[in-house]
């Protein structure tokens, strides 16, 4: 099943990670999906996806191909981003900047504490996402423009700030594809009318 030719076109960080099952997703609800790897796989992209997997990998990938300015500069231009698990702490202000978090890595603990539970975000409609926590971090600080949209045991565990989404569980190993419709453009979160658009 091919995407029409006017369908968003999307990227997925593919540098390591869980970016195959993103893939699937973004191509079930019909967009066009790019793996990016280098800096020209920027180029046209109307949302992105920076997938789990493993944040000190991740980092040193994207240092090695030169792509923090550039994906810097793709979000500037005001594309939706989606973050998800390791994308979240790509995102926070220690590694990317994109977002004024502070991500706190493995925060629920090592392997033990991987868990799945049902998650209200504030906003989203159709009722609780269940979400998969695999290592999983928590945002330990946010800034004042950062919407904080559902939390577990106190830590905020789903944040939005402007057109830049972070979830710390896994967004993409469910059949619920709401987050990825957002991403799309389709579908409401808290905070839209904070966006340009
Ligand atoms: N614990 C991983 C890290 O710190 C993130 C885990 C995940 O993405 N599933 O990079």
């Amino acid at each position: 099943m091919g995407a029409r030719p006017d369908a968003p076109l999307i990227g997925v960080l593919a540098l390591q990670g869980g970016f195959a099952a993103h893939e699937r997703a973004l191509r079930c609800l019909g967009a066009r999906v790019r793996q990016v790897r280098v800096p020209g796989d920027l180029e046209g992209l109307e949302g992105l996806v920076i997938p789990g997997g493993e944040s000190t990998t991740m980092t040193l990938g994207i240092e090695r191909e030169g792509l923090a300015q550039p994906l810097r500069q793709l979000v500037a231009s005001g594309v939706r981003v989606l973050g998800s698990c390791a994308g979240l702490i790509m995102l926070d202000r220690e590694h990317l900047g994109l977002m004024d978090i502070r991500a706190e890595r493995n925060a629920f603990g090592r392997q033990i504490r991987s868990f799945e539970t049902d998650l209200q975000l504030d906003g989203l409609e159709g009722g609780p996402l269940r979400a998969i926590f695999i290592r999983a971090p928590w945002i330990a600080q946010a800034g004042p423009a950062v919407q904080v949209l559902a939390s577990v045991d106190g830590h905020p565990v789903a944040a939005r700030e402007g057109e830049i989404l972070a979830v710390a569980f896994h967004a993409e190993l469910t059949d619920d594809l709401r987050l990825h419709r957002w991403l799309l453009k389709d579908g409401s979160l808290a905070g839209a009318a904070a966006s340009n658009g």
